[in-house]
């Protein structure tokens, strides 16, 4: 099996694919349009499939020809509510909505590492599962493959899972990188509505005016991150909505704001969902308001197995050579529902370079109208993921 030889053999297909997703992108767990091109594009492979009933997922399972692990391979598949800016002549034909986080290449390799991985099922000791994940961008869709078998989808739990992330800017194109232990942040939201009564913007003294009392809240959040945690412990609150009023010689009933918020020790994000709880009914409390808030977790932290992100690096360097590996120096604070899946079994999650930039740092990034993702890297990233799966079960 030479994987990369292989894969460049059909990266023409491969890359016709992404473009035809890529005109086609689909939002949160309903992805009919993708789905379909999915199911057409693994036609014809010895493959079980299984459709997801909450979503529009696709769990495929490839049977080695003798015994050995189980390993998932996943892709996920969703969109963003971006207009796209891309430039790119296969741009988004849906108004709106845009690829701008290169899930498009995931789905396509996906396709690709089925296609090598088939070709040789005959010798394959062990059993693949391929996880076409909808709903990664805030919809939980991992949560919703996990709760219907995605994990068990061989008969069995899987011994070991890996997935690839494209980044269009900061990585150098065709550089793969991960790192052992935490690499994303667990993600919260945190939902306040400040409750007051409004009145005449020349009368404050007969309302509750929960404008400025939303304000200090805001301001105190970032004084308790600062003043109640380590440095040591990564922790971000960004305050990302606020809205109140409607115009400015009235005060309003109510103010609120969303703030997301991202942590890595279980123990940070008890301490921070506890006190920033309080600190909203405290501060609202102070002033004679109340607040309504609410405190909600999402994805929990994504941490790589340490021996499962070393044999990716291993398996890296060994196909490609040293100079496409780089270790990830520190975790980064977005956040990533293959943590479900690597919460269950160990596993490696990877980014991966795809910027269209000889300098990464021109790159705009993912989730930017203009994010552009070079879909020349597609072939290797398939080959990878079909070399990691067949090691893997020949590991044992
Ligand atoms: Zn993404």
């Amino acid at each position: 099996m030479d994987f990369r030889e292989e894969a460049a053999a059909i990266a023409g297909e491969l890359i016709a694919l992404r473009r035809e997703l890529h005109k086609i992108p689909e939002i949160g767990l309903d992805l009919p349009r993708t789905q379909a091109a999915v199911l057409a594009a693994l036609e014809g492979l010895p493959l079980e499939i299984t459709l997801g009933q909450s979503s529009t997922a696709v769990t495929a399972v490839l049977r080695g020809g003798r015994p050995g692990p189980a390993v998932l391979l996943r892709g996920d598949m969703d969109a963003l509510p971006v207009t796209e800016e891309s430039g790119v002549d296969f741009t988004s034909e849906h108004e709106g909505t845009m690829h701008a986080c290169g899930h498009d290449l995931h789905t396509a390799g996906l396709v690709g590492a089925a296609k090598l991985l088939a070709a040789h099922r005959d010798e394959l000791a062990g059993d693949v599962v391929f996880m076409f994940q909808p709903g990664e961008e805030g919809w939980d869709g991992a949560g919703h493959m996990i709760a219907e078998g995605v994990l068990e989808a061989a008969g069995r739990r899987v011994d070991a899972a890996y997935g690839l992330h494209v980044i269009s800017d900061m990585v150098p194109r065709g550089v793969f990188t991960t790192r052992p232990g935490p690499m994303m942040a667990a993600s919260s939201g945190l939902f306040v509505t400040v409750v007051g009564k409004g009145g005449h913007g020349s009368r404050p003294q007969t309302t509750l005016d929960p404008i400025p009392v939303a304000a200090e809240i805001v301001t105190a959040l970032q004084t308790l991150i600062t003043r109640r945690f380590s440095v040591f412990e990564p922790i971000v609150i960004t305050v990302g909505t606020f809205h109140a009023g409607t115009r400015h010689n009235i005060i309003p009933d109510t103010a609120t704001f969303e703030a997301t918020v991202r942590t890595f020790s279980e123990e940070a994000l008890a301490q921070v969902e506890k006190e920033s709880v309080a600190l909203v009914e405290g501060i609202a409390a102070a002033h004679g308001l109340t607040a309504e808030v609410r405190f909600e977790r999402e994805y929990p932290a994504t941490v790589n197995d340490a021996d499962e992100a070393a044999f990716v690096a291993d398996t890296v360097k060994d196909l490609f050579g040293e100079g496409r590996y780089a270790e990830m120096p520190e975790p980064i604070m977005g956040s990533e529902d293959f943590s479900r899946v690597l919460e269950a079994v160990p596993g490696s999650y990877m980014f991966y370079g795809a910027t269209v930039k000889d300098d990464p740092a021109e790159g705009a990034s993912n989730h930017s109208p203009r994010a552009a993702f070079d879909d020349s890297v597609l072939a290797d990233g398939a080959a990878l993921l079909a070399e990691l799966a067949v090691r893997r079960m020949d590991r044992g």
